[in-house]
């Protein structure tokens, strides 16, 4: 064990975790330590309430100690500041949009055009300019719980959401998909949306979104993608997958909700670091309660708008009791990754290779994960290998496939925690995929890192209210009861797995259900 404790994916995950202090992240990021440090194999074999309840004091006392003596200062996250103005509180907003990610984006861009008085509240903070992108302070400072919440599943798996805002769309590798188009017709048999009304939003989105392509060939950084190689053996589907980005020599800019959606937001319209905990229904408003650190306030909203994310918009209902605990589901792209060797350049720990390949029935997806020097190393201690200093020939792809089975939320120390009960196919697909990605990773020479370990993750969460299966909301999203004043507008709507990067379709679906709003 201590063996594992120094490899650098220790060194990081351990810093996040003594940096943060309540004892429910420190609970969740045990798990992830122990998941992302190597022990995650042992751990999988023992009963899931031993693991969720056991081994969390003993690795954070080690894991303390640990950075203790290594002298981890990671940038302490900013203190919330308790004053309000005042005048937000006098008013009955019109509408005020709960969460900053792409659903909110969406809701925003129409409150914005119907001319209504809104805010966006955010519970994090921005994400910080000089702070590099996929790293381990970033991790700190702009993903909820460290980036180390987890599903709790055999094997047990780790995923990660924001915390800052512009949500997600900040945080992550830009990479922008429309539906499948068997995908798509399941979506609008599920929701009753016309195709033209889901083509004009995927329109829209795109546009404002700004998307477009580059490579790491473009650049000059390595001759041929090692993933188009393993593609064609698969005889899968792909190619070179746009983002929402542009691009200038090796410069870029990453357009996420800032620099578009909240392009037309004024200081006016946004509270950051503020979390909204609980709402109640009164007869011309909805009252929410919103708290800053050791303060909390009450705004009044004609109507609310939860954009809070696949698990705390949940949360927000069930602490208001406008929904039970029992009624949420929970849906993920598990990612099995598998780290490789070349004997080439293939890696410039920088961002990632954009290349994807995907198999005809939709069951398997493979792609690059974030291989910067940290996040590498975290891979590599999960299959129990010490990252070397040069890791330009050394690269982790993931393969994806839809996570099934009995699936739900669970209260655990006020906080709402996924479950799955994997189904046997499911257990079956990621040993499947698993082999499938090394397999062809081999014909093309590439050396596996401890073949037969593996782990699972995720970044892709949805599905908690499913449109058109859910009771929760009726099929424009409106919750239940609440006299059309509360609605939801994020990835919880995902009526199934998206197979593809989930942000386009998210803001697809929503962009349709808003303008089938304004037709009706
Ligand atoms: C590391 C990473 C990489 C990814 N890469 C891609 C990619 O390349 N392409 C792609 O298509 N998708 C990608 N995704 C997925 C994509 O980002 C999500 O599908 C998308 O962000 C979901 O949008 P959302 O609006 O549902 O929620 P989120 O983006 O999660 O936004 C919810 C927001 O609400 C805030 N919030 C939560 N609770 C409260 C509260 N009580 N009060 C106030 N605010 C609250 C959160 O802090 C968060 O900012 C990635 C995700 C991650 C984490």
């Amino acid at each position: 064990v201590s063996k594992q404790f120094e490899s650098e994916a220790a060194k990081t995950t351990f810093a996040t975790l003594n940096a943060n202090a309540t004892p429910i992240i420190r609970f969740a990021a045990s798990i992830g330590v122990a998941l992302l440090s190597g022990l995650g194999s042992n751990l999988a074999r023992i009963p899931l309430l031993k693991l969720v309840y056991g081994p969390s004091k003993a690795l954070v006392a080690m894991s303390n100690k640990y950075a203790e003596r290594n002298g981890f200062a990671l940038r302490p996250k900013l203190r919330v500041p308790c004053n309000l103005d005042e005048s937000m509180e006098k008013i009955i907003w019109d509408e005020v949009i709960v969460g900053s990610g792409p659903g909110a984006g969406v809701a925003s861009s129409f409150a914005n055009s119907a001319g209504r008085n809104y805010l966006v509240i955010e519970r994090g903070d921005y994400v910080s300019p000089s702070t590099e992108p996929h790293g381990v302070q970033q991790m700190h400072e702009s993903f909820a719980f460290g980036g180390q919440e987890i599903v709790i599943t055999l094997p047990p798996t780790p995923f990660a959401q924001a915390n800052a805002f512009g949500g997600g769309s900040e945080i992550n590798s830009g990479l922008y998909h429309k539906l499948p188009s068997k995908t798509k017709a399941k979506w609008l048999s599920a929701t009753g949306l016309s195709s033209d009304v889901y083509q004009k939003a995927e329109e829209l989105v795109s546009e404002k979104l700004m998307i477009s392509s580059q490579t790491k060939q473009d650049l000059g950084i390595y001759e041929q993608s090692p993933l188009i190689e393993v593609g064609n053996t698969l005889k899968w589907e792909g190619g070179v997958i746009p983002r929402w980005r542009t691009y200038k020599g090796n410069a870029y800019a990453h357009h996420g909700m800032v620099s578009t959606y909240f392009n037309e937001l004024s200081d006016k319209n946004i509270l950051t670091r503020h979390s909204v905990k609980r709402l109640r229904l009164h007869k011309e408003h909805v009252l929410i309660q919103i708290s800053g650190q050791k303060c909390s306030h009450n705004l009044r909203a004609r109507l609310v708008t939860l954009s809070a994310g696949t698990v705390e918009t949940p949360k927000i209902l069930v602490n208001s009791k406008l929904a039970k605990l029992g009624e949420f589901k929970f849906a993920f792209h598990a990612m099995v990754r598998v780290a490789a060797k070349f004997n080439r350049n293939v890696n410039d720990g920088h961002d990632i290779d954009p290349h994807q390949y995907w198999s005809e029935d939709g069951a398997f997806k493979i792609g690059a994960a974030v291989a910067t020097p940290e996040l590498l190393a975290a891979t590599l201690a999960t299959a129990g290998e010490e990252a070397p200093g040069d890791i330009s020939r050394i690269v982790s792809y993931y393969i994806s496939t839809p996570s099934d089975g009995k699936s739900g939320l669970v209260k655990i120390f006020g906080n709402l925690m996924p479950y799955l009960l994997p189904s046997k196919d499911y257990r079956s697909r990621l040993a499947r995929a698993y082999k499938l990605l090394s397999d062809a990773i081999r014909k093309n020479g590439g050396e596996i890192f401890a073949p037969g370990k593996f782990s699972v993750s995720s970044v892709h969460v949805f599905g908690s209210i499913p449109l058109g299966a859910s009771d929760v909301v009726d099929t424009l999203g409106y919750v239940r009861n609440s006299q059309k004043k509360i609605k939801v507008r994020d990835a919880s709507l995902l009526p199934t797995h998206p197979l593809v990067n989930p942000q386009g379709p998210v803001m697809h679906l929503l962009t349709a259900l808003e303008l089938s709003e304004d037709e009706n």
